[in-house]
């Protein structure tokens, strides 16, 4: 059997609006992009928020020189989905071509995408004009409930419920299917319907999760979107295979959406909460989602014991006497035989002995960010970040 593998890449995951407080650094805060290559080769972008800066560069390095060719399918027009169009650099490059899919809005009429590309390379508000846009492009206007192919991969859409519309869309390649579901809030039966029907049996739902369950129910009531227990009820309903929790508000700090992921885990175990750089590989062998090693910041090598208890991949708690690699205030890496389960919580306890006759404990709470098997010795390495245990800001569930 050909092995297929279709991998997807998130480069934005933020709603709304960038963010830049280092306590959103952890998920990110570019607006929404993500990168779909189905096993074939043809590539996907999903939304064309900030992330897409980076996409763009690292496509213009990796390719030098050679076509890019992509199909790029727009959810809607609000800024935190258009804004970095005027940034990917394979459109000034005259050798590439682009396959653009959007609706017609209300507002805009026929040709809605095209007019949104023009007035955003348009004076006064950008210094290039759209004429250097030299990448070949194709615009194609689709409506909810339409269905296409792009070489082996089925791709379907349906509107969701957000203020001057949306489009949830589906794409189903020769190595799994992805639905991706943001800018939606839940309450109208139609609507609702229809996007379970789009997600039915999907190995990977990503879903808008911006608001807590209660702030959906009162003051964000009306704002177009939705919350974690929403994305569970329908990764429930549609059985899906994986729920990523996505388009997180500009205003959650990193434990604000530790504490969505926590609670949707209880009703959810295969959710994870969307962080830039995450990636999701799918095959017959089933999904597999990856985070980049990412820790920044001076560390120091070193090697020492330390009880590491956290929770495996299979739910399973477990305890172990880990080997530290190395640490900084920010986080450390690990060496150990468990393999503790992506985004999940675990507790480092080291015994901190300056003076033999008067040892202490240090007990540090952290989340598992990064995963190598097999790192050393038949020992898996895993990268951990420290939560400050000081700030009591985690959300009730
Ligand atoms: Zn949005
Ligand atoms: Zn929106």
């Amino acid at each position: 059997m050909t092995h297929h593998v279709a991998k997807l890449v998130f480069w934005g995951v933020r709603g709304s609006t960038p963010t830049l407080e280092r306590d959103t650094w952890r998920y990110g805060g570019n607006t929404p992009c993500l990168e779909l290559t189905a096993p074939d080769g043809t590539r996907f972008i999903l939304d064309c928020g900030t992330g897409m800066r980076m996409l763009g560069n690292r496509w213009t390095r990796a390719n030098g020189g050679n076509t890019i060719e992509a199909h790029i399918l727009v959810t809607h027009y609000h800024w935190d989905h258009i804004q970095g169009i005027p940034f990917f650099n394979p459109f000034f490059q005259s050798q590439n071509r682009f396959h653009f899919y959007s609706f017609q809005s209300k507002y805009l009429g026929p040709d809605s995408l095209r007019q949104v590309l023009e007035a955003q390379l348009a004076s006064p508000y950008f210094p290039v004009d759209v004429n250097m846009m030299t990448a070949g492009r194709e615009f194609h206007e689709i409506t909810g409930g339409d269905k296409w192919a792009v070489n082996g991969t089925q791709i379907s859409c349906a509107w969701l419920n957000h203020p001057q519309g949306c489009l949830g869309y589906r794409l189903d390649t020769a190595g799994g299917s992805v639905v991706y579901a943001t800018d939606n809030e839940p309450g109208v039966p139609e609507n609702d319907l229809n996007l379970r029907q789009l997600a039915q049996g999907a190995d990977v739902l990503i879903y808008d999760a911006q608001y807590s369950p209660e702030q959906l129910a009162s003051e964000r009531k009306g704002w177009g979107h939705s919350s974690w227990l929403e994305g569970v009820k329908i990764a429930r309903d549609a059985k899906v295979r994986n729920l990523v929790l996505f388009h997180h508000d500009p205003d959650s700090v990193d434990k604000v959406v530790d504490g969505f992921l926590s609670a949707a885990r209880q009703e959810f175990p295969a959710t994870w909460a969307a962080t830039e750089g995450m990636s999701i590989t799918m095959s017959e062998r089933g999904v597999n989602v990856e985070m980049r090693e990412t820790r920044s910041g001076q560390r120091r090598r070193l090697r020492f014991t330390a009880i590491v208890t956290g929770q495996s991949e299979d739910g399973k708690k477990f305890e172990e006497k880990a080997t530290v690699r190395d640490i900084s205030l920010q986080g450390a890496y690990l060496c150990l035989k468990n393999r503790p389960k992506l985004q999940s919580e675990v507790r480092v306890v080291i015994e901190a002995a300056a003076d033999p006759a008067a040892s202490s404990m240090l007990s540090l709470r952290g989340t598992v960010v990064h995963f190598d098997a097999g790192r050393e010795k038949m020992q898996n390495g895993v990268g951990v970040v420290f939560i400050d245990d000081a700030d009591p800001a985690r959300p009730h569930d």
